[in-house]
């Protein structure tokens, strides 16, 4: 490997050995840009690999919030103002009681190269707290909500950094949220917010976005092969909003999403969930804060395998969507094994970085949740669009630019990993297209 860029890696591998996840992101990243970081000897010059692993800055901030039996609860706040060099700071927030600063750093250094990709000027950020929702009143959440952004507001702003929703984060936390801010500032600013409500301010199609776009970028990559979605199985992990919006727009063309999965266990519907009752039991599913699949098993009388994953079962599409390292190399071999052609990761890195090679190396056709899952980020930056255009675009637009978006993004990621010799390789093409864009605008903005 190049001698710079193994430095690199061995840098963030010592310094950051507590934080395996962002040393696996870092080095997943990093691994595809050898022929890059070879053509371009400037940026050993300005040392740009070392500055781009370190956050312009990150934040920790006490959360302290009453229970309804009036106890007190302390939490640890975050944000990662990871990478601005493309526009403002731009990601979710996590509430999740596994989050900590590595789990908000990998999440921030992937959105840096998702959003790029994006093609769209939205730099990359995170954050997030280990605050865990699972039983909280709607009352529990409001006030964590409210004293989360009581620390946070002041660094934040439409054109500074613009919070979204991730796991454990949805449209009620979004209102709550936003709520806050705008009593705090006194200002109607919600372009500070993506993941609104519609009815103030939230974009036609952002809760359906990330799914309908990594449906979109499937059909591309089904496209090249000669073949159509019609027909196809999926096997789904998760059973959030993610999972959600495959599901519905898997329906609608023709192909059936027959797996679901939760912290219990999988469920595996031959039918598949194809109909509006069965995709609108997502919701609910998620809205009782259960956290369990079994429940859809339950209702519908299909097969649940309770402390198994849905890695194996014979599908044509594998389409984990449900959270960081699902898929590991045992389950990867099952994968193989089942005949399984297409790997399309969803949720943000899914795979052990050993698990994705070995699955490359078997001839699947493997693509990166960084552009797969991309639509959903760029559906934010459309709603930043329309709020700082005090306009609402209608649903048919908005899908019509994120479908865009995503031949966009799968074209870009052919023609990156082509450029540089690497074939038909959608993985280093996505992290070569995303990372040579915010490469070039930190060469020209100076060395800091
Ligand atoms: N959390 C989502 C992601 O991982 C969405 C972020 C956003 O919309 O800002 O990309």
């Amino acid at each position: 490997m190049n001698a710079y860029l193994a430095s690199v890696i061995e840098n963030v591998k010592s310094k950051y050995a507590n934080e395996p996840e962002f040393v696996q992101t870092v080095e997943e990243v990093f691994s595809s840009l050898e022929p890059v970081i070879e053509r371009h000897p400037e940026y050993e010059k300005a040392d740009l690999l070392n500055r781009m692993v370190e956050p312009e800055r990150m934040f920790t901030f006490r959360v302290v919030w009453m229970a309804d039996d009036g106890t007190w609860h302390t939490n640890v706040g975050y944000r990662c103002q990871f990478n601005g060099a493309i526009g403002p700071y731009k990601g979710g927030l996590r509430f999740q009681a596994n989050v900590y600063p590595g789990i908000i750093k990998f999440l921030g250094f992937e959105q840096i190269f998702k959003n790029s990709l994006t093609g769209l000027p939205i730099g990359g950020g995170k954050g997030g707290s280990d605050f865990d929702p699972a039983g909280k009143s709607d009352a529990e959440i409001m006030r964590f909500c409210q004293s989360y952004m009581q620390a946070l507001y002041r660094y934040i702003g439409p054109d500074v950094d613009v919070p979204a929703g991730d796991m454990g984060v949805g449209a009620r936390e979004i209102g709550y949220l936003y709520g806050e801010y705008r009593r705090l500032k006194g200002v109607f600013e919600n372009g500070v917010f993506t993941g609104k409500g519609f009815s103030y301010g939230g974009s036609r199609i952002r809760p359906e976005a990330t799914g309908f776009g990594a449906v979109y970028y499937l059909e591309n990559v089904l496209k090249h092969e000669g073949e159509s979605i019609q027909g196809k199985t999926i096997a789904c992990a998760g059973f959030g909003n993610v999972t959600w919006g495959i599901c519905k727009k898997a329906a609608e063309l023709g192909a059936k999403v027959v797996t679901l999965s939760g912290p219990d266990g999988y469920i595996y519907d031959p039918d598949g969930v194809t109909t509006s009752e069965k995709v609108a039991y997502l919701l609910e599913m998620r809205a009782s804060g259960r956290n369990v699949v079994k429940d859809y098993a339950d209702k519908f009388g299909v097969e649940f395998y309770p402390g198994e994953k849905p890695w194996g079962v014979k599908v044509d599409i594998c389409m984990p969507s449900a959270m960081q390292n699902d898929v590991y190399l045992e389950h990867a071999k099952k994968i193989a094994q089942a005949g399984v052609k297409y790997y399309i990761e969803v949720a943000n890195m899914p795979t052990t970085n050993d698990a994705l090679r070995y699955l490359m190396d078997c001839g699947l056709i493997v693509a990166p949740s960084k552009a797969v899952n991309a639509g959903g980020v760029a559906t934010s930056a459309l709603e930043m669009a329309q709020n700082s255009e005090r306009m609402v675009w209608t649903a048919q637009e908005v899908d019509k630019q994120l479908r865009q978006i995503m031949n966009t993004i799968y074209t870009m990621s052919v023609e990156a990993a082509e450029e540089y010799g690497l074939g038909y390789n959608l993985v280093a093409g996505a992290n070569i297209a995303g990372f040579q864009r915010v490469a070039d605008a930190m060469m020209a903005q100076g060395v800091f």
